[in-house]
């Protein structure tokens, strides 16, 4: 593995794959960068166990359904909202042209997708009652996070790919278990150095520590962790995440003997990955490992 243990290692990779847009944490890709996460789209493919259904979602939502989700009581600090000016023409107008354009957006019904899988489960409720034991879900959207900090690897707009299971219990810890070793054998494909560990969502406020310590507690979420920034505290590239009843809760998901389902998802973050490869490899993917290039068509 190269050295990565300054920052200035990983913010030179940064400069030569991305292009910054503006605004911190927004950037374009080039044209390597986007090869790389093809591939990793195309290893992800490879892996997608047989019968799942394949969605790619806009990166917006229907913002009364992530209300629905409870996205509001858990992560208000970090949701989007699109708003936009309405009226006719002279009012538009009479709006764009003052300082304070701003101040006469309005709320529209859209919000930023926040994750790749919070669409999936009221398109499921609305077919109702599974007749399947469990079904699984490969969908990928961009998603955005209003984060308050910009550290390399940190970006406001992200690719995310998610395998979701919806089934009982049992068939969702085992979906859940399954991808925990096909992330690993991923991992290993790519020669990327990685450790999986207990971890929480940044939830909000005084009650949000309290939720994710509980959330640790009881084992729901794991991360997988490289190096991007340095090998001390390596970065969440992907996580494994079990909700037990909470969508099944609020969309009435029942399995075919009228339970409510358990749900789980496994979502990949692509820039974190492909910066990993990068932080990992170097920057000249002519130097990769024969292997790496191999399992990206690189
Ligand atoms: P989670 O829903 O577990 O918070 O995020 C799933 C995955 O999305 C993470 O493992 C990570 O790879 C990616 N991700 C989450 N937040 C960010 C972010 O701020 N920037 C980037 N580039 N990826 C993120
Ligand atoms: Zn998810």
């Amino acid at each position: 593995m190269r050295d990565i243990e300054s920052s200035a290692a990983i913010n030179s990779i940064i400069d030569a794959l991305l292009v910054p847009a503006g605004a911190p944490g927004i950037f374009g890709r080039t044209e390597i960068f986007e090869r790389t996460i093809e591939g990793l789209n195309r290893l992800i493919t490879d892996r997608r166990e047989s019968g799942a259904e394949v969605f790619t979602f806009p990166p917006v939502m229907s913002r009364s359904l992530l209300e629905t989700a409870g996205y509001l009581k858990s992560f208000p600090h970090l949701l989007g909202c699109v708003s936009c000016l309405s009226g006719d023409e002279p009012h538009i107008r009479g709006l764009v042209e003052k300082a304070d354009w701003v101040d006469a957006l309005g709320a529209t019904d859209l919000v930023l997708t926040p994750a790749a899988c919070y669409p999936i489960y009221p398109l499921v409720a609305a077919r109702g009652v599974m007749r399947n034991a469990g079904r699984s879900f490969d969908v990928s959207s961009y998603c955005f996070r209003r984060e308050s900090t910009h550290e390399a690897g940190r970006l406001q707009s992200f690719r995310m790919r998610e395998h979701v299971c919806i089934g009982t219990p049992e068939l969702a810890l085992q979906f859940r278990q399954r991808w925990i070793t096909r992330a690993e054998a991923i991992a290993q494909e790519l020669a990327l150095p990685y450790q999986v560990a207990p971890a929480s969502d940044p939830f909000f406020g005084r009650m949000g520590k309290l939720m994710a310590m509980s959330q640790v507690e009881q084992a729901l979420k794991f991360e997988m962790l490289i190096p991007v920034l340095s090998r001390e505290q390596p970065t969440a590239c992907m996580s494994f995440n079990y909700h037990l009843e909470h969508f099944s809760e609020i969309w009435d998901l029942r399995t075919e003997d009228g339970a409510l389902a358990h749900t789980t998802c496994v979502a990949f973050g692509l820039e974190r990955l492909a910066l990993a490869l990068f932080a990992t490899h170097g920057i000249t993917i002519a130097n990769w490992p024969a292997t790496t290039r191999a399992a990206l068509g690189l």
